[in-house]
């Protein structure tokens, strides 16, 4: 991973380097044409791709965190 966070669309060659793993949030492959980010999560080794849905972009930090992982922090700040 380049570190960079960003969105994009999966193509032939992003499927082929990602689908060995799959998506670390649900654990599903990745098809072709799907929109993707690289975002943080709960999982090891720092940012990762995962389906767009299953992410939200966190202003505070200026990058995509996944659902969970992004609840979780806010509850945590709120109480
Ligand atoms: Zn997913």
């Amino acid at each position: 991973m380049d570190g960079s966070n960003k969105k994009f669309i999966m193509d032939l060659e992003h499927l082929n380097r990602f689908n060995s793993e799959g998506c670390p949030a649900c654990g599903q492959k990745f098809t072709l044409g799907e929109p993707v980010v690289v975002a943080c999560g709960a999982w090891e080794g720092g940012a990762k791709v995962i389906h767009e849905n299953e992410a939200v972009f966190d202003q505070r930090t200026g990058q995509f965190v996944e659902r969970k992982c992004h609840a979780a922090q806010t509850n945590r700040v709120l109480r």
